[in-house]
């Protein structure tokens, strides 16, 4: 069989290994390097300097191409990621609007406020809908949507998006987070690049920060790959080797998120004390208002396996009362819960047990 006819979840296990040789390991263990042996000219040199180029990258940034549909840099966390794509393809002296999610990763938005504000740029705040997006792309060189978005679970229509940005001569990055690669392809819908947090499902197990961007262009990926090497933005070797390692768990993992997300929803939908249950399909992460912010914390408060915390798509279930950080406009009492790969049954007992406990 073809490795181009891998399944998604297949490619995962199997992405950015070397080919096989004797006696060596699947996956090399991580290099440590500063600088490289590097004698006489520098030309054709493969690897120089840590902050140039790594060997253990490379293999993880082949990976990530393969998952994605085209050439992936990697960063040092997702904020890395997406300050590179907002410097790199609308910071310099040719000021022309940029439009960024206003419901979406809050950091996002304040990068592009202080990028827009020190060079000049129009900034335009959308929401996550297809048709006030394609509404803002008019002049904008540069378009950010985040589909699902962080934390309101919204969604709009990527390949919809990328025709009208592309009519409108502007660059279109999809924040695909939640989604992953293995959910969702932006490149293959029609955008520009494919920015990822791979700190949350990607890697999938709460112990590390880290990010990426693919690029349909490879003179994007040149672009983002010159901007890392300038400011230093680098994932450390063994960051990206633990995250090249969990790849190979992400279809087996998103499976059991999934499935754990479908069987909570039903749970708390046929709850008469929490409102407005959202679940985007793809992805574990789920929403639901507790209704009111003294009910959300005495809720986490009684949960015994959910661990009361931020970020998400890792392999322990966790929740937070999303409103206790500034900067997103969600009710007092909304949780956002990300499943994750405990026994289903385990985790909608330890859900409702709580949810009775504090009804
Ligand atoms: C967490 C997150 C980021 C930022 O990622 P870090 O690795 O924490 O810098 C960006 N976008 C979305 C959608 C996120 O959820």
């Amino acid at each position: 069989m073809s490795r181009d006819d891998w399944t998604p979840g297949t490619r995962a296990v199997h992405a950015g290994l070397p080919d096989p040789e004797r006696g060596e390991p699947f996956l090399p263990g991580p290099t440590f390097a500063g600088p490289f042996h590097l004698p006489g000219d520098p030309e054709g040199a493969a690897y120089i300097y840590g902050r140039y180029g790594n060997p253990t990258w490379s293999r993880y940034e082949a990976a990530l191409g393969e998952l994605e549909g085209g050439p992936a840099v990697a960063f040092a966390s997702g904020m890395a990621a997406l300050t590179a794509v907002l410097y790199a393809l609308a910071g310099d002296d040719q000021p022309a609007p940029v439009v960024v999610p206003e419901d979406g990763y809050f950091m996002t938005r304040r990068v592009a406020a202080r990028m827009g504000s020190a060079r000049g740029v129009e900034v335009r705040l959308v929401p996550t809908d297809t048709d006030a997006i394609v509404a803002a792309l008019d002049g904008a060189r540069l378009a950010i949507v985040e589909t699902p978005s962080n934390p309101g679970l919204d969604t709009c229509d990527i390949a919809a998006v990328a025709e009208a940005a592309r009519a409108a001569g502007a660059a279109l990055a999809v924040d695909n987070t939640l989604a992953t690669p293995l959910r969702q392809r932006p490149l293959e819908l029609g955008a520009d690049l494919s920015v990822s947090a791979g700190t949350k499902a990607l890697t999938g197990h709460a112990d590390l920060l880290i990010g990426h961007v693919a690029a349909r262009d490879p003179a994007h990926a040149e672009a983002l790959g010159a901007w890392r090497r300038q400011t230093g933005s680098i994932p450390g070797p063994f960051e990206a080797w633990l995250a090249h390692r969990s790849l190979a768990t992400l279809g087996v993992r998103l499976e059991r998120q999934e499935a754990n997300a479908r069987v909570l929803v039903d749970v708390l939908r046929g709850r008469d004390d929490v409102a407005d249950v959202r679940h985007p399909g793809v992805a574990g992460v789920i929403g639901f208002d507790a209704r009111g912010r003294d009910r959300c914390q005495a809720f986490l408060a009684a949960c015994e396996l959910v661990i009361e915390a931020t970020s998400f798509g890792g392999v322990q279930t966790t929740a937070e009362r999303r409103a206790r950080w500034e900067g997103d406009a969600v009710p007092e009492g909304w949780i956002r819960l990300s499943p994750g790969v405990e026994d289903p049954a385990d985790v909608c007992a330890d859900v409702a047990d709580a949810l009775d406990a504090t009804r």
